[in-house]
């Protein structure tokens, strides 16, 4: 087979690899209620078709089920997640909720291995970002400081907890997200309750991402690269409509989070001068992000017209065509 052919296939692949079946044919006499079923579980109680006596591959399902490794194993649907981000959470969220284990567990499963490979290692001793601390108090241990700031106590907070940390970090995401990927092509009209999940799946990249890149430093190019691809396959944009998109993303995620700070740090001001400052920078801001918003919205739906547009002109041609070819 060619490399090209190969890929084609990978390509099939990536968009849809899960097949179902029965796995049962038949009547079942359901063990647990007495029903008589067909399919592979029991509609009244739940129970799987053929479960009855203990074999030795219940009891090795039933402990590969503790890590969640039983049928729509975490493994297998985070390797799914890496090989084919964008139509993985397609699936997901269009309603295929069983091809994933459920992604909260999964976030905080993989939080869970982080941390530990990070202790096991001795890893992770400084933390990418520390902020400089300034209290100058006689309690300096990490973390117990009585005068630690709203802002530094839950910064901290973030950091040692790596599954909410991500959480958070990707939550800002929603908004931003939901604006300039309203109008796709290809996931069109995502709901803001989908882009939570949305960013579960981007919490779950990213925290592999920086687990790898506690390896080696290169590893965090993944980063940008997978934002790229889940959402190039997810929304189904070009190129360039992926790319600009993603940087605006980006930009007001990173705005948000300066509102976010500034506006901890409200309860510190001391004169009614400052407070009035303050006030008026971060409403101004809130102001140039929703303009910037609201721009970015509009383009996206000024694109898709013309794409609608563009979609029935290609259709009527078809239509003509034959007409022409008599
Ligand atoms: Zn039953």
């Amino acid at each position: 087979m060619s490399p090209k052919e190969l890929y084609r296939k990978f390509r099939t692949w990536q968009k849809s690899p899960i097949q179902y079946k029965n796995k049962n044919e038949g009547v079942h006499h359901c063990a647990n209620c007495g029903h008589e079923f067909e399919g592979n579980y029991c509609p009244i109680c739940r129970q799987e078709a053929g479960d009855g006596r203990i074999s030795w591959i219940w009891v090795q399902q039933s402990i590969m089920n503790l890590w969640g490794m039983d049928s729509r194993s975490m493994p297998y649907s985070l390797f799914q997640l890496l090989i084919r981000p964008g139509y993985f959470i397609r699936d997901f969220i269009s309603g295929r909720r069983q091809v994933s284990y459920p992604p909260v567990g999964m976030l905080f499963g993989v939080a869970v291995v982080y941390v530990l490979f990070l202790q096991i290692m001795g890893w992770g001793g400084t933390p990418a970002f520390e902020i400089p601390d300034t209290t100058t108090d006689t309690a300096s241990v990490h973390g117990t400081e009585p005068n630690l700031s709203l802002f530094k106590t839950v910064f901290n907070w973030l950091q040692d907890n790596p599954g909410w940390g991500m959480m958070a970090t990707t939550m800002i995401l929603i908004l931003p997200t939901w604006v300039y990927f309203h109008h796709s092509p290809r996931h069109p009209r995502h709901t803001l309750p989908e882009g939570v999940f949305i960013q579960i799946f981007m919490a779950i990249l990213l925290l592999v991402c920086t687990f790898l890149s506690e390896i080696s430093f290169w590893f965090s190019l993944l980063i940008p690269f997978y934002f790229y691809l889940t959402y190039r396959q997810l929304f189904g944009y070009r190129f360039w409509g992926t790319l600009w998109r993603l940087v605006m993303t980006s930009f007001v995620w990173f705005f948000i989070v300066i509102i976010i700070v500034l506006a901890t740090l409200f309860p510190e001001l001391e004169s009614p001068q400052e407070v009035i400052w303050f006030a008026t920078a971060i409403v101004s801001m809130i102001a140039i992000l929703a303009f910037i918003l609201f721009i970015g919205y509009r383009i996206g739906k000024t694109t898709e017209k013309r794409r609608i547009k563009h979609a029935g002109n290609q259709a009527q041609q078809d239509t003509n065509s034959p007409e022409i070819a008599k």
